[in-house]
């Protein structure tokens, strides 16, 4: 009998400014996805799997696949309904799973032929057993949260690394959580992994890291990326696994709250283990929009301490920025940026507020009826701002216009330099990386890092 040959995706996405299909950006010095290597690792061991991220490689639709699994998050879902068409059409059956089919179940069944909510590790067997006998049903759901002990090693020998790498080394993505304590309004995360965070055997995760040390020499030079919600959501875990990671010698990365970076002995830890950067979702410089959003842990005062905190162990900050909360006003984008150059913050990630569907802040929209498309995701071209922004509007300002000027403001080369200036040891990455994500987002629009 043959093996399955099976195709594992990712598709592109539209950018709203322009309405063009993103395929192909160059994606040097950021981080593959986990999901794919992941997903594939829980597939029949003889199976032929090919695996494709198409924000940097092409789909190859000539081929013939037993099954496509597409992993689907929201900025994406039009594009993964357009390739699940293709597929459908040469009657290649197509499964879709990931955030968006959890969140939006009725209208992701319609597109393709089976769904899969919620998490997959439980639920994946059940969807190859039947469609081993031909009789695959519309939904796989899961209703058992995954345990996190003996996790499969993902199939990193799948993805195409050269695609990634640059001279200061290669991310490689690592789960050793999943879940979130809090329930912003904004995140997508608590209404797919519901309230609580599961850990991985601290000792587990360990060999992981030495696996992929010792035996996948095809990737050069890693530096783990810990693709967790929140790293630090119960300090004391944290420790564990920091103080478990120090003589194993690596370079890593993570989500933080902004609490732990108020944390000096978790911070100082975090910098022994080798955390060379910390993405903090600071969110707002607004202490209302931090409250509505359910995100009031994060107090504003704290801020300048945080950045100093991290920038005193060295370690890079990566500071998210939400702009648009409905209690945010024209001079909340004024003092965002401001604070953020003031502070010598070297990578600061600015969105405008995305609704994503499911979350508490999407429900109150539709409550408040102030979206000109309560399904905006299936538009491929939407230039303006997706909800009605009154603050904003009643003083003659639009939401994408203030954004583009905070954008221009802090991506400025003079505003690069001050941010990146003090940490004096990674400066020449830091510009470099700043100018890179300055073409970027102009070339492919904010979307291109959700
Ligand atoms: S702290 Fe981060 S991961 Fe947790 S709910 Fe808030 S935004 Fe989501």
């Amino acid at each position: 009998m043959r093996n399955m040959k099976i195709l594992l995706l990712q598709p592109g996405y539209y950018d709203f400014a322009t309405g063009n299909l993103i395929k192909k950006r160059h994606k040097k010095g950021l981080c593959p996805t986990f999901v794919l290597p992941y997903l594939a690792s829980l597939m029949p061991k003889n199976a032929e799997i090919t695996l494709v991220d198409e924000t940097i490689q092409d789909i190859d639709f000539t081929q013939q696949y037993d099954f496509v699994g597409i992993s689907v998050k929201t900025p994406q879902a039009v594009r993964a309904y357009e390739i699940a068409h293709i597929f459908r059409n040469k009657n290649t059956p197509v499964v879709m799973g990931g955030y968006h089919v959890s969140l939006c179940p009725g209208e992701a069944q319609e597109q393709c032929d089976a769904i899969i909510i919620g998490e997959a590790e439980y639920v994946w067997k059940d969807f190859l057993a039947d469609f081993a006998m031909g009789l695959i049903k519309k939904r796989y759901v899961s209703d058992t949260r995954f345990d996190m002990h003996s996790m499969p090693f993902p199939r990193y020998d799948l993805l195409d690394w050269n695609a990634y790498s640059v001279f200061y080394g290669t991310k490689v993505p690592l789960e050793t959580s999943r879940g979130c304590v809090h329930r912003c309004s904004f995140c997508s995360t608590p209404e797919v992994y519901k309230q609580g965070v599961r850990y991985r055997p601290v000792n587990e995760v360990v060999e992981d890291i030495k696996r992929i040390k010792k035996d996948c020499n095809y990737i050069k030079k890693p530096l783990f990326v810990f693709i967790d919600d929140n790293i630090t959501a119960n300090p004391n875990r944290a420790c564990e696994l920091f103080e478990a990671l120090i003589p194993l010698g690596i370079r890593w990365s993570g989500y933080f709250t902004s609490e732990s970076g108020f944390n000096s002995k978790l911070v100082k830890l975090a910098a022994r283990s080798g955390c060379f950067c910390a993405f903090v979702g600071l969110e707002s410089i607004n202490s209302q929009s931090l409250e509505s959003a359910h995100k009031e842990f994060n107090t504003v005062k704290n801020f300048t301490d945080i950045v100093k905190n991290f920038r005193d162990n060295r370690i890079i900050m990566a500071v998210g920025i939400i702009l648009g909360f409905l209690e945010d006003t024209p001079v909340t984008f004024y003092e965002t940026t401001d604070f953020l150059i003031r502070n010598s913050v070297p990578i600061a990630v600015l969105s405008p507020l995305y609704p994503f569907p499911g979350t508490p802040i999407y429900n109150s929209f539709v409550q408040k009826g102030i979206f000109d498309n309560p399904c905006f995701w299936l538009t491929k071209h939407n230039p303006h701002s997706l909800f009605r922004h009154d603050n904003l509007l009643n003083e003659g300002y639009t939401l994408e216009g203030l954004f583009d000027d905070s954008l221009a403001k802090l991506m400025s080369v003079k505003a690069i330099f001050k941010r990146t200036w003090p940490m004096k040891e990674f400066f020449v990455p830091l510009f470099i990386h700043n100018l890179a994500l300055r073409y970027f987002l102009r070339k492919y629009g904010v979307f291109a890092f959700v």
